[in-house]
């Protein structure tokens, strides 16, 4: 049954059309206009105007009207795609041929007595209806899955309305909450929400807020990089000062991403704006102060630097005049240690405010890099009685450089590399290279270094937690002024290590052209 159901549905449409072009065939060999000896309907109505004018205004309404619908369903179902359209296109030829069937009913009644094409028509009609009859059983289920389905749609559909709802307000609660000033804007960059934080930071209503033109409530130099960035649609991270409602400018970390829709439609802005304030002004005084810590240690290096310079001169005298065995020469010799260690101390903090002014200068020569690190090593090597030091040189390469600056550098790692490891006996010093380069390196076997300390090293006045104890003396300049002397050399430095293992500092130097 639901298979003859389904086959009729299928077929149904073209069925009804066959038929109806037979039907027409067989009308059509008779006279389909022929009147003959019958009569007219009017002369039923006894010719009665009003009865005939009755019939034949209602019947020509009834017919417009029929031809009307069907023109407007059949426009419907071509435009508006609608479903089950076989069942709307026979439904239409019905409604045509119900219409036709009243035309005739006009024409019968006042021109001519056209019953076989009444007649036909009405065929036509009756298989039409029959046929539409047949068809809209088979499409019950159909139709009433399809109403199912709308139904549990228009549920859906209103249950993501609602979760929308819901979540515009968790949105808003949440923005409320947050200590941050938080908004956005719509792809015409109009305002659109502004967080609770929004009224008591600058002091207008929701209402005001709104109506505030783009960036006026920013700094006048700030707000422009914020206007374009806003036109060309793209994120922007950035120190911005928002007008606080005593009107004074405060800093905000401000954070605006544009929205974009799956499709690639832009949709707007969301904003964030963290007030660092007083972050800010706290680094502006630290760095003043480090400005001028950085100048009274220069300056006191300076005064320094003379008398210094007047010592040491002195001890050479003390050492030449006393000869070397007399009582004094121990003590001599240890005011000369110390001493060398207030010169490298000076010399140190001189560097720095050279490298901080831009002045360390560097007069390069040609040289063996075996013959210059041996050197070096060996007086190294006098001055301490605790650690020996293993030079492997792997080359024969000589570079550019300036030998007196180089040796600041291996002395500086050298003396890192005794200080820091206290336990151990040996330092391993490698100097190897390649078609472009030499590469020296520097290894002991002391505490290491944590790898939170590792992306600090090179940093001014850096020491890791570790060492900053009595324990390891320094001041955290070496490998700042280290860094910088490698870099003008064209050169690179990098150190590895693991905490308890050592550490072993790299750095490398073209080759001479
Ligand atoms: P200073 O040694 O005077 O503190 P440096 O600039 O030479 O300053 O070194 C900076 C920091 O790097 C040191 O304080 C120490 O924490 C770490 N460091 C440098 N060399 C070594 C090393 N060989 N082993 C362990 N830590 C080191």
């Amino acid at each position: 049954m639901i298979r003859h159901i389904s086959l009729l549905n299928r077929y149904g449409l073209a069925g009804m059309i066959v038929l109806a072009f037979v039907l027409l065939a067989i009308t059509f060999s008779r006279d389909l206009l022929y009147a003959g000896l019958f009569q007219l309907h009017a002369e039923c109505y006894n010719w009665l105007p009003s009865l005939i004018m009755l019939h034949v205004i209602s019947d020509t309404l009834i017919g417009l009207a029929y031809v009307f619908i069907s023109a407007v369903l059949l426009f419907s179902i071509y435009s508006l795609q609608l479903p089950f359209q076989s069942i709307f296109i026979a439904f239409g030829a019905f409604i045509i041929c119900c219409g036709a069937t009243h035309f005739v009913e006009v024409i019968t009644t006042l021109w001519a007595p056209v019953y076989w094409l009444a007649g036909s028509i009405k065929l036509l009609t009756a298989i039409i209806s029959l046929g539409t009859a047949f068809m809209l059983p088979s499409l019950l289920p159909k139709i009433r899955s399809t109403l199912a389905n709308t139904r549990r749609a228009n549920a859906m559909i209103q249950e993501i309305e609602q979760l929308n709802i819901q979540l515009r307000e968790n949105y808003m609660t949440l923005a409320d909450a947050m200590p941050l000033l938080v908004w956005t804007r719509n792809e015409h960059l109009e305002a659109q929400l502004f967080n609770k934080t929004w009224t008591t930071f600058s002091g207008m209503s929701l209402e005001k807020l709104k109506t505030q033109p783009v960036g006026s409530w920013m700094h006048p130099d700030d707000s422009k990089s914020y206007r374009d960035t806003l036109e060309r649609r793209s994120e922007y991270v950035g120190e911005i000062r928002f007008r606080h409602y005593d009107g004074v400018y405060l800093w905000h970390l401000m954070h605006s991403v544009p929205l974009w829709k799956k499709d690639g439609h832009f949709q707007g802005w969301l904003s964030t704006a963290t007030n660092i304030d007083k972050q800010k002004r706290n680094e502006q005084a630290l760095s003043e102060v480090r400005e001028r810590q950085d100048l009274f240690l220069s300056m006191t290096a300076h005064e320094l630097n003379t008398p210094l310079t007047s010592m040491q001169l002195l001890v050479t005298f003390l050492q030449r005049n006393l000869g070397q065995n007399n009582k004094y020469s121990m003590t001599i010799e240890m005011l000369e240690s110390q001493l060398q260690r207030f010169i490298h101390l000076v010399g140190d903090l001189l560097d720095m405010s050279r490298v901080k002014a831009g002045r360390l200068t560097l007069t390069f020569t040609s040289c063996d890099v075996c013959e210059l690190v041996r050197s070096i090593i060996h007086k190294v090597q006098h001055s301490t009685t605790t650690h020996t030091l293993h030079l492997s040189c792997e080359t024969t390469a000589t570079i550019n450089a300036d030998p007196d600056r180089l040796e600041q550098v291996l002395v500086n790692l050298l003396s890192n590399a005794i200080k820091y490891s206290p336990e151990a006996k040996v330092i391993d010093i490698r100097v190897i290279s390649d078609a472009s380069q030499v590469v020296v390196s520097i290894q002991d076997y002391g505490i290491g270094i944590s790898q939170e300390a590792q992306s600090h090293l090179f940093e001014q006045y850096y020491r890791s937690i570790e060492v900053s104890s009595r324990k390891y003396p320094g001041l955290g300049i070496g490998l700042y002024i280290v860094y910088e002397i490698v870099k003008q050399h064209h050169g690179k430095i990098w150190m590895e290590s693991e905490e308890g293992k050592g550490a072993t500092f790299f750095f490398a130097l073209p080759l001479s052209p």
